[in-house]
């Protein structure tokens, strides 16, 4: 049994060995007292739920009567005293005030999100048509009363203090409570060079916006916690970029996104802050956190930062968790794209795994493979420790040991959802002994014969118990059939359906009804995002809609997807599709 536990983590390798030699270290503190998550609960909420509901606003149609603001910002936080928009070293404050530098060329608006428009920031959908709302979202004009910002943050990138990082091409536009009372913050990516710029030209271009837009939204219906994107605007702007770092200078198009979350803060946030030793501003700025995100921990509680660092453990575990079920690859886990809330950030070169490979990198830039699709969870531990090192000033004795022994329960608690997810995408009911081998030796079938991941779990979901029982897997069912060419398939075919058969009352129409509520048919691959971009570069963004819309139901078959081949075997060309840092 070991060993196959040790196998269902080999499926996404080297989780437990580090979990063996973290914990036999940790657990050296005081262990008479457990610290108890639960108490505190886990699940953060924004306070804003509570407040805004008095305000009762209304959906509009008119920019005019709408309006985003960075004041609560500017009244909560010191600012950088430099107005000047020069790159330069900054101190003791946790943002710099910052115009966009608006696009010199014409902007066209590429594509916008219903769902975020609507429901997020109510507006009707008709306002993305108007003149206001294409300067609002390509940087051309702000609010009046709004001073966009910049944030100063750092991070560990690839493992290493890579010192003051910062938005260098985003800027915080302003803030929104909306009608349910929920409080976004609006950012801008793309829209022009900050204090945090460094050699940066501030610039995103139109492929890799592309792909923020698209995968962020597709994420958030996967039900994995995510930022979102409101709009999508692309410029004439010529952008210089070497997209594979070999001499290969290309003139680019810029574009924008308005990228929405509940926070943009990042472990990177308290890293700085920690780093250069202003204590002061790194407690002012956990206690904002705090009473801001996480409501259920008491800004008297003199264990708050205890209680909050163990939220977000759990929160990270339930985050990197959630991607290894979908082979979501987020492709650069530095310590300034994590967020404090734990939702999917700043994406990058990420991808979603194929062909099941544990070793899957989809970063071409990531030459060791340190943010390998295996290795997350290791990094979300690494990265989880420097939050601890960033909060330990704020920290006693006794709370620190806590702190340790709560991070040496990171692997347990990605393990435990690990599993729970996978139960369910195998279709179980309630929790069996021999579950955790029956996913283990899932995985490594899937291991040995390599059959594309989402493919493999929708197909299961869509066989019949019969079929199944038969051996009988249709050729259409590819992924499956892949699979089932092991020798093993057999035997794990029998213990799988006596496994079903152990849940009275459970039947096999409800069982894949289940199953396909889980494993998405539809997920972002790099090649139909490259096929969306190659066209949005030639101005034709009908393939940028469809994945839209695609993605927003991504457990339901529809015609429109399957006639563009996105629940088939890839095409051949998609092996060529190298994503890099370049963005
Ligand atoms: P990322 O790899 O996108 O997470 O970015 C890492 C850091 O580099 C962040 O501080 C970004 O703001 C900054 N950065 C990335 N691209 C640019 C750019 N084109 N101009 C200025 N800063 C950038
Ligand atoms: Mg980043």
């Amino acid at each position: 049994m070991e060993t196959l536990l040790s196998r269902t983590l080999n499926g996404f390798p080297t989780f437990m060995c580090f979990w063996t030699v973290f914990c036999s270290g940790c657990h050296g503190g005081e262990m008479d007292f457990i610290f108890d998550a639960e108490s505190y609960g886990n699940i953060y909420s924004n306070k804003s739920n509570l407040n805004g509901f008095c305000e009762r606003k209304m959906k509009v149609s008119s920019m005019d009567l709408w309006s985003v603001s960075t004041e609560d910002v500017i009244a909560e936080f010191p600012i950088d005293p430099i107005k000047e928009n020069y790159v330069r070293r900054v101190k003791s404050c946790i943002f710099s005030l910052v115009y966009p530098t608006p696009f010199t060329s014409a902007v066209q608006l590429v594509a916008v999100s219903e769902d975020v428009l609507e429901n997020l920031l109510d507006l009707h959908l008709s306002v993305a048509e108007t003149n206001a709302f294409l300067q609002f979202v390509s940087g051309g004009k702000t609010m009046p009363g709004s001073v966009p910002l910049a944030h100063r943050y750092g991070g560990h990138q690839f493992g290493a203090w890579a010192g003051q990082l910062g938005d260098g091409r985003a800027h915080l536009i302003g803030t929104y409570i909306n009608r349910y009372g929920e409080r976004w913050e609006l950012q801008l990516k793309g829209s022009g060079r900050t204090p945090y710029s460094r050699s940066g030209d501030g610039r995103a271009v139109l492929r890799s916006s592309v792909r923020e837009f698209l995968c962020s939204e597709a994420m958030h219906y996967l039900g994995i916690p995510s930022s979102r994107a409101a709009s999508l605007v692309v410029s004439n702007d010529a952008v210089w970029r070497d997209q594979f770092y070999n001499g290969n200078l290309k003139k680019e198009r810029g574009a924008i996104v308005l990228r929405v979350a509940k926070s943009w803060f990042r472990i990177g946030s308290l890293e700085i802050v920690a780093q250069y030793g202003e204590i002061d501003l790194l407690r002012e700025l956990v206690d904002f956190i705090i009473e801001e995100h996480f409501l259920s921990i008491s800004r008297s509680d003199p264990n708050k930062v205890l209680a909050f660092f163990s939220s977000v453990v759990s929160q990270t575990a339930n985050l990197i968790a959630l991607w290894m079920s979908v082979g979501f690859a987020h492709g650069v886990c530095n310590t300034d794209n994590f967020s404090l809330l734990s939702i999917t950030i700043d994406y990058g070169p990420f991808g979603f795994m194929e062909r099941y490979d544990a070793d899957y990198v989809p970063n071409t830039s990531d030459d060791g493979g340190r943010y390998k699709i295996g290795n997350q969870a290791n990094v979300g531990m690494f990265n989880l420790n420097k939050l601890l090192v960033a909060l330990k000033p704020l920290m006693d004795t006794r709370q620190r040991q806590l702190a340790s022994q709560v991070l040496g329960g990171f692997p347990d608690l990605y393990y435990q959802r690990f599993t729970e997810l996978f139960r369910a995408k195998l279709g179980f009911l309630g929790e069996r002994e021999q579950d955790l081998t029956l996913i283990a030796s899932f995985l490594n079938l899937m291991e040995d014969t390599k059959p594309d991941f989402t493919m493999t779990f929708r197909q299961l979901s869509e066989i019949t118990r019969e079929q199944l029982q038969n051996l009988s897997i249709p050729q259409e069912y590819f992924a499956l059939y892949d699979l089932s060419q092991h020798k093993k398939f057999p035997d794990w075919v029998a213990l799988y359906l006596q496994r079903l058969k152990s849940s009275p009352g459970d039947s096999d129409p409800e069982r894949r009804q289940r199953m396909t509520g889980i494993n998405p048919i539809y997920v972002l691959r790099n090649w139909m995002a490259e096929s969306a971009v190659r066209k949005a570069e030639m101005n034709d963004f009908s393939e940028v809609h469809l994945l839209q819309k695609v993605l927003r139901r991504p457990f339901h078959a529809q015609k429109i997807a399957e006639r563009a081949g996105y629940s088939q075997r890839p095409p051949s060309w998609a092996k060529e599709v190298k994503v890099s840092c370049s963005s």
